[in-house]
């Protein structure tokens, strides 16, 4: 059981956080309302000496939040776990997942609490939930806690995906705790609130299933129905849907990442949210110099979740959630698996159109013409072998639609020019025939390559100065420059450059 403040002690028979009105938080908690065996009911464990270091007002404002009374020391109580929100009911989700390869049966929320969820100005529901906020009975050997520099990564990271359109879960606020965790050195604590559509993972469906738990699995799958893919709830074949749905969300999700270099890092089917958002941040980074075999996560040692295995990884997660909804798709187990099998075939394809789109877009092609595969895939071969920046070389090449004597800045981005001299004559012939003026093309590739991304350099000192000198200037300003990150800003020249050869920074870790 969670320790309570002393001042919730004070309070002989509070248990928990004391609740507040504060923030004008309006819960509606559907999961809450799932059978207790879906999750741990429990609180937040409360910290020394919680302390708000950046709160998000925009989305705030989008949850119907009170931002101005948030963004206070009472805000920064909750957003600790020290104080609950009137209508909370946290609790500590149910999940497993196959880590690496390997299963663990039984996984959950280790250090995350959920507060509850509410629906925002758009009637979307969306989770509100604490990371970082202590012991649950999912904890294993943790301590519940996380540390400052991932809390602050997760923040500056999902910020920037949802600037750069791609679906993800979002950053509320984040705290410091006052007090330290031990990982290989004693750190400052942190803790991110997380705002998601849902924390409802592939997980979550193996750990019923796994459990033999198939009016479990037929429950949550009517949750994510109702909560996600309403339209197809009347259909006769519901959870075959659900999983086409689910698919062709993940298919879009992936191949948006590697339009833009993204590297999740730890695709274990406990980090892939049903909702098809990009959701934990843990070793995560976007990628400089293309290379396909970039990989950054340090437990990642022979590179299962590296850059150009993403569209892989993605269809083997999904296989397990076929394994998990099996029972339910047809009486017949042969005929469930060929009909699951028949949708999971498709992802291949469908992840395809949509990498086509990204890219095509990306090189400012409108029309559809034949060999234009051949011309993405060319630069991409020409990138590899240059070691050209992914992100400068795209967004160069809208400089290059209106005049060519940006094609010099171009190839200066590439160490072997030949490919890349080569290169673009064609890509230029090609874009003659585009009916589109110049000038829009211009336009939109701009609106799709984006002038700055969180380069991993950059986050890693942005972290170094928080935790070390707590110093949280440049985790502000990375916040403030990546929120348009497809404007040109001459004043944010500095965040576009690729790192110097001393800045490289090719290791991440993991939260834990
Ligand atoms: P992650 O690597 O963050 O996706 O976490 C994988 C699993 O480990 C989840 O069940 C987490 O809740 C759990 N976990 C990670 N870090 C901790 C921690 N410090 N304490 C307890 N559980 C943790
Ligand atoms: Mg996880």
């Amino acid at each position: 059981m969670p320790s309570t403040s002393p001042d919730s002690a004070a309070a002989d028979t509070v248990t928990g956080p004391l609740a507040t009105t504060t923030g004008g938080f309006a819960f509606d908690n559907s999961y809450a309302r799932l059978p207790e065996r879906f999750y741990a009911r429990m609180p937040p464990e409360p910290v020394a000496a919680p302390r708000l270091i950046r709160f998000n007002h925009a989305l705030a404002a989008e949850l119907g939040l009170d931002a101005a009374a948030l963004d206070s020391p009472e805000g920064a109580e909750i957003f600790a776990g020290n104080r609950m929100p009137q209508g909370a009911e946290p609790l500590a989700m149910a999940y497993a997942g196959h880590q690496f390869g390997h299963y663990t049966p039984q996984l959950g929320d280790g250090r995350a609490i959920l507060l509850g969820e509410v629906i925002d100005r758009a009637g979307q529901r969306r989770d509100i939930q604490l990371k970082g906020s202590g012991r649950t009975p999912f904890s294993r050997q943790g301590d519940g806690r996380a540390a400052l520099g991932p809390v602050l990564r997760e923040y500056v990271m999902s910020e920037a995906m949802h600037a750069l359109g791609v679906p993800t879960t979002r950053a509320l606020a984040a705290v410091t705790t006052g007090e330290q965790v031990v990982r290989d050195a004693f750190l400052p604590g942190g803790i991110v609130t997380r705002v998601a559509s849902s924390h409802i993972r592939v997980g979550t469906f193996q750990y019923f299933a796994a459990h033999g738990d198939h009016e479990a699995v037929a429950t949550l799958a009517d949750h994510v129905i109702a909560r996600h893919f309403p339209e197809i709830g009347g259909m006769p074949d519901r959870y075959l849907a659900l999983y086409e749905q689910v698919l062709e969300r993940q298919a879009a999700l992936v191949a948006h990442w590697m339009s833009l270099g993204f590297i999740h890092g730890v695709m274990n089917t406990d980090n892939m949210a049903i909702s098809g958002e990009t959701i934990d941040y843990g070793p995560c980074a976007f990628m400089d110099a293309y290379d396909p075999a970039t990989k950054f996560s340090f437990v990642d040692e022979y590179g299962r979740y590296a850059y150009v295995n993403q569209p892989r990884i993605a269809p083997w997660n999904l296989a397990r959630l076929a394994e998990a909804l099996l029972p339910h798709v047809d009486a017949d187990t042969e005929r469930g698996i060929a009909r699951l099998g028949e949708i999971l075939g498709t992802f291949p394809e469908r992840y395809r159109l949509h990498w086509r789109a990204h890219m095509r877009a990306k090189i400012g092609l409108d029309r559809e013409e034949d060999g234009d595969d051949a011309l993405i895939e060319d630069l991409l071969d020409a990138m590899h072998q240059g070691g050209a920046d992914f992100t400068l070389t795209f967004r160069n090449l809208a400089d290059a639609v209106l005049d060519d004597g940006a094609d010099e800045a171009i190839r200066d981005l590439f160490t072997l020019g030949d490919a890349i001299r080569a290169w673009l004559p064609r890509w230029r012939a090609r874009l003659a025939h585009e009916a589109r003026p110049p000038g829009d093309t211009a336009t939109a590739m701009r609106g799709v390559n984006p002038f700055v991304i969180p380069r991993n350099h950059r986050v890693e000192a942005m972290i170094d100065a928080a935790v070390t000198h707590d110093d949280f200037g440049p985790f502000d300003t990375l916040n403030d420059v990546l929120a348009e990150p497809f404007a040109d800003k001459p004043q944010h020249a500095a965040f576009q450059a690729p790192p110097l050869a001393h800045e490289r920074v090719t290791l991440t870790f993991c939260g834990t």
